[in-house]
């Protein structure tokens, strides 16, 4: 069955359609700029090149439009009508407390999102939007809901609560959620696969690193803990996110800056982070890399600071779950990044886990880069959320 995914953004919307039998990826492209100036849509059949074209996008459900045509298109397209389309599976951000799992779209459904709107005040309503354009103009398409967060939802209270008076929880939920769940789901039970042994008898650690970056722990199974938070800004040291801080931060540079909060979130959102840190060098690994082998002490600095957040982190869920039997790594940085794997790794030689320099070259590839001999396995897995969405679709179906 094709399987259209869709992951809407406050301005942009990618999509794929996929072959849900094989998991080949017959089309795929970007609006972006939606609302805004400049708007346009970029589209690659199969393995093809990106064919970029400008396109009036008022809103997401013009959007939807414009990548029904292209996939149509009599000359570009790669389907001859949407009837061929079996399925629409969607990436939605926040699924609170309510949603444990993936779930086909209807009107309750739909309210229900809306509900956690407030835990998501950019994304969830984008996503809304594009689940509704869809279901307008394909009425009788099957669509899915598939969360970033339900992966999470098995942590126990210990872990998702936080040290504030339980009525906050209670009244509004405020607690932790995990983001990026897709990916640590798809990347886990793949880490299983290639140890060819029952996901429920491990213990998996998961390096999503990325420019939003996180990590979990799942064990026999569930994940127990996973370090984003009520949003993501929590956690690690991101592209430009700082990840963990001490609240009293935001009070004290209100006062210095002489700034309100929402200006200081801002920072925390989008000047932190190594962008931050590397003092405005760059939030990408690309140039951080650059700077790092030249010895520029602002990459260094920021790389540093990367790294050791991922050490702690990954130390602590090794005590969280009592040990661990294989630590993997995904996303942007954590596919391509050998020098980042290897600085991170090398503080885990205490659980008989040492690096196989050689397969650390390799990028973008299933590959085991731990030696022969290490008691705790290490892995390079590349993600693919947006197969895990159409893998999730077809289970509802
Ligand atoms: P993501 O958010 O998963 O797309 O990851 C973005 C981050 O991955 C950026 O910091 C990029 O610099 C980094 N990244 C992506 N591709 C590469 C690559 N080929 N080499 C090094 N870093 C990369």
């Amino acid at each position: 069955m094709k399987i259209l995914v869709i992951n809407c953004g406050s301005s942009s919307l990618k999509f794929q359609l996929i072959e849900s039998d094989n998991g080949e990826v017959l089309g795929k492209g970007l609006c972006d700029r939606i609302g805004i100036d400049g708007s346009f849509i970029s589209f690659a059949k199969g393995e093809g090149d990106k064919v970029k074209k400008e396109a009036s996008i008022k809103d997401h459900s013009d959007a939807i439009k414009l990548v029904l045509e292209t996939l149509t298109d009599p000359t570009g397209g790669v389907i001859s009508s949407l009837d061929e389309i079996g399925a629409v599976g969607h990436r939605v951000v926040h699924g609170g407390e309510k949603f444990k799992s993936a779930v086909l779209v209807n009107e309750e459904v739909l309210k229900a999102i809306e509900e956690c709107n407030d835990l998501a005040p950019l994304h969830n309503p984008a996503n809304l939007i594009g689940i509704r354009a869809c279901m307008e103009l394909m009425p009788n398409v099957p669509m899915s809901a598939v969360f970033d967060t339900a992966f999470h939802q098995t942590m126990p209270e210990e872990a998702y609560l936080y040290g504030i008076p339980y009525e906050y929880y209670r009244k509004y939920k405020i607690r932790r959620y995990g983001f990026h769940g897709t990916s640590h789901d798809f990347v886990s039970h793949r880490c299983a696969k290639l140890m060819n042994k029952p996901y429920e008898d491990l213990k998996i650690i998961v390096c999503h690193l990325g420019n939003g970056a996180s990590i979990s722990a799942v064990k026999n199974g569930k994940c127990i803990d996973t370090s984003m938070g009520l949003t993501p800004l929590e956690g690690l040291i991101m592209g430009t996110r700082s990840g963990d801080l001490d609240p009293a931060i935001v009070e004290f540079l209100c006062n210095k800056e002489n700034i309100d909060f929402h200006q200081v979130l801002n920072i925390l959102n989008k000047k932190s982070g190594v962008y931050g840190l590397s003092d405005d060098l760059s939030s990408d690994f690309r140039d951080l890399e650059d700077g790092y082998n030249k010895k520029d002490p602002n990459a260094i600095r920021a790389v540093d600071a990367f790294c050791y957040r991922v050490v702690k982190y990954v130390g602590s869920y090794v005590a969280a779950m009592n040990g661990v039997d294989a630590i993997c790594f995904t996303a942007g940085i954590g596919e391509n990044t050998a020098f980042v794997r290897e600085k991170i790794l090398e503080h885990f030689g205490y659980l008989g886990l040492y690096l196989d320099k050689e397969a650390n070259k390799k990028r973008g590839e299933d590959t085991l880069i731990s030696t022969s001999d290490s008691k705790v396995k290490a892995y390079i897995i590349p993600t693919n959320e947006e197969l895990e969405i159409a893998t999730q679709t077809l289970k509802l179906l």
